[in-house]
Order: structure tokens, then sequence, then C-alpha cells
């Protein structure tokens, strides 16, 4: 360092620093070629770490190299990684931040806008995700996430055995996910799959029969639930439809009661569950419906699953309930991805997962326009928390 100033009013502090002569090894920017002499030189100003309470702009002599291959070029600086007037630890003191923080807080406590702190951190995440190994893709999970009116659908690709999301698309049609297969794997990787979770949606399955012939789908509990809850959903409307005034409030508001899982309400849920059911019991019934569908998947043997399938049906019998029955025949339709769950078995929850964490983080950070910000985002989520899960069970 050979000059600082300090700015106590504004609580600045700006240094100037050069390297020591004889200490110069420089390195072509683009080429990495060695050089002991420099071209020319100047002068940048970057943003470092704060010194105490005070704001730090450090001014580094910077050189240019004469290479013969790519001609005069700026030295290679491993602390200086992008044109951005920012250090290196900033930047990485930035993008921690970001991962517990949204970008508005973190601008708030960096004092930068926030359009520059969603670009330090995709910087950050883009340097986090060429230093790391990828793991073969084996058993994959599909799913649709609905964007709302505008933009409609995203359809996610990830990682079963890792929890880890690989791929966005826009939309869910056959051509969506034959993107995926197209863009990102090879025919060695497309043969690798051994096992894909997908919703009982008929475009994905035929693009990865098509893709991935070999690989076997499994329809698992969290898509079939899903559907469930929308049989149940349809029930409500249905029942309270034409219902006017004082019951339509009783029922206002409790879309979710009646798609959370009974062992997850409070006391004082169920009792007004159980009020709504007084009123209906067509309701209730499919309500019990819904929750015995769960039960399913406990079976590991095709028979017995099969067994369990078929008493459920059962007793849908003169229950006039429209919503299960095409609920039941599209189970029967889909029967063979059904019973692969005891075939092959998959971790159930991980699709579920992937999909609360990218709703959480759409939620945070709203209007992910790039969805490679997002996608990174998502990926440093599940391998931050797998770190996590790790240590914990190191100490
Ligand atoms: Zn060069």
């Amino acid at each position: 360092m050979y000059r600082h100033e300090i700015d106590e009013k504004n609580k600045i502090l700006e240094l100037w620093v050069r390297r020591k002569r004889g200490n110069r090894k420089l390195e072509c920017s683009r080429c990495g070629r060695k050089f002991s002499d420099a071209y020319d030189s100047n002068e940048r100003a970057v943003r470092d770490l704060p010194w105490s309470e005070f704001k730090t702009t450090v001014h580094i002599e910077m050189y240019r190299v004469k290479c013969p291959d790519c001609g005069v070029k700026l030295e290679k600086v491993p602390l200086l990684p992008s044109k951005a007037p920012f250090s290196k630890r900033f930047e990485e003191a930035v993008g921690q931040a970001c991962e517990s923080a949204s970008a508005r807080q973190v601008a708030r406590h960096f004092r930068l806008p926030e359009s520059t702190v969603r670009a330090i951190d995709l910087r950050y995440l883009e340097r986090w995700t060429t230093a790391r190994r990828k793991p073969a893709l084996r058993q994959m999970g599909v799913d649709e996430i609905h964007l709302g009116k505008k933009q409609k659908f995203l359809t996610v690709v990830c990682n079963l055995e890792t929890g880890e999301p690989l791929w966005f698309g826009r939309e869910r049609k056959k051509e969506t996910l034959d993107e995926f297969f197209q863009r990102e794997l090879n025919a060695r990787q497309c043969r690798g799959i051994e096992v894909a979770c997908v919703d009982m949606w008929e475009p994905y399955r035929l693009s990865i029969e098509q893709w991935a012939p070999s690989c076997r789908i499994v329809y698992d509990k969290f898509h079939i639930m899903q559907h469930a809850n929308d049989a149940i959903d349809e029930v409500r409307r249905e029942e309270f439809f034409r219902k006017g005034g004082r019951i339509r409030g009783l029922v206002k508001g409790k879309r979710w009661l009646l798609l959370t899982r009974w062992m997850n309400l409070a006391a004082g849920k169920r009792q007004e569950l159980n009020q709504l059911f007084a009123l209906n019991r067509k309701l209730f019934k499919a309500y019990l419906l819904k929750e015995s569908l769960d039960r399913l998947w406990m079976y590991r043997y095709e028979g017995a699953m099969i067994r369990y399938l078929q008493s459920w049906m059962d007793q849908l019998r003169w229950q006039r309930l429209r919503p299960f029955q095409k609920l039941a025949e599209m189970l029967l339709d889909h029967l063979d991805g059904i019973l692969n769950y005891c075939r092959t078995k998959v971790p159930l929850g991980v699709v579920e997962a992937v999909n609360g964490n990218i709703k959480s983080l759409l939620r945070r950070g709203r209007g992910y326009k790039n969805l490679h910000y997002l996608l990174l985002k998502a990926q440093r989520m599940a391998a931050t928390r797998t770190e996590f899960v790790v240590f914990k069970k190191a100490a």
C-alpha cells in the first residue's frame, strides 16, 4: 500500500496498492502464458470488504502484457474474477448473504442497488457450479410448477438421489422434456437412467419412453396425492357452490384445511373441519377417501397394493363422488406405473421437497425472469442443505 485516504465523515476508506518490483509474475488473462515484463499499467478501483464501519475501496495497479498469441491483454488477477468493480472476497460475502436473505435485504445491508446484488450473486453461483463435480443421473424426477396465469407452467427435472434440480423448461409439453434429453444428456447418460418419477401426465411419459426406453416409470405418492387434493377441492366446490349466505361463509377459507392431512392439524383446526363435515356428509366421505389413499404406499408387494386399491375403490360405490370416480379411473389406467413403486424403490418426498424449495425461492425473490439464475439458486439451496446434514452427522 502506498497511499491511503480516510473520509471520517462519510465513513469511506480508500487504499492504493501495487505489487513490489521484482515480484511481478504476470499472466495473460486469455491464454495463461507467463510474462515478467508489463506492457503498460493502469489503475482499477474495486470495492472490498469493509474495514470496521468504513466502506472500503481499493485502487489496484493493474498491468497489461503483450502476448504474442493474443496481443495486448490485461493480466490475470484471481482476486478480481470479473470486470465488475468488486473484489472476489467482497462478491463471496454478498453471495453468501444471498443464501439466507432476499436480494432486497442484502442490497440494503451492503448499500448496493438490488440489480447489482443479483448480478454478484449470479457470478458467485456460476463460479461455484463450474468448480464442482456433478453426480450421474440414475433416478430422475419430473414435475411441473404452476407459475400463474401468464407464465403458466415450468417443467422441473431433478435428481432424486441428490435432491437437486437439474433443469428447468418453459411449459409442460412433450417437446419441453425432449429438450432436456437432447440438450443436457448424451446417449450413454440417457441409457443410465433407471427410473423416473413423474406425474400421470401423458406428454412426459411419451418423452421418457422415446429418449430413455429402458427407464422404469413410477407414478409416485406425491403426484397422485396432488390429484386426490384436486378431487376433494372439486367436491367442495360442487357441494357448496349453490349454497347461499351463511353456509358459504362457513366454508370460506377452509380449502387448505381440506388439503392438509389430519395428523398435521391442530385440535382447533380439526374441530373446524368437523363442523364442516357435519354440514355435508359427502365432503366428509371425500376427505376420508383422500386420507386413506395415502396408505397405498405402505405396501411393498404388488398383490397387497392391488388389494388395497381395490378395497379403496369399493368404498366409492353408491357415493356419487364424481371427482373421485374420475381419479379411480385414472389410477386404473396408470396401474402399472403405480405398482412400479414396489418393483423399484424410489425415495418418496424428494420431488415434493424440490418443488417446495423452488416455490419458496419464487415467493421470496419475485420475478425470477432469468431461469438460469433460479436454477443455480435452487441447486445451491439443495447442495448446502446436504452439506449441513452431512456436517451434523459427523458431529
Ligand atoms: Zn495470451
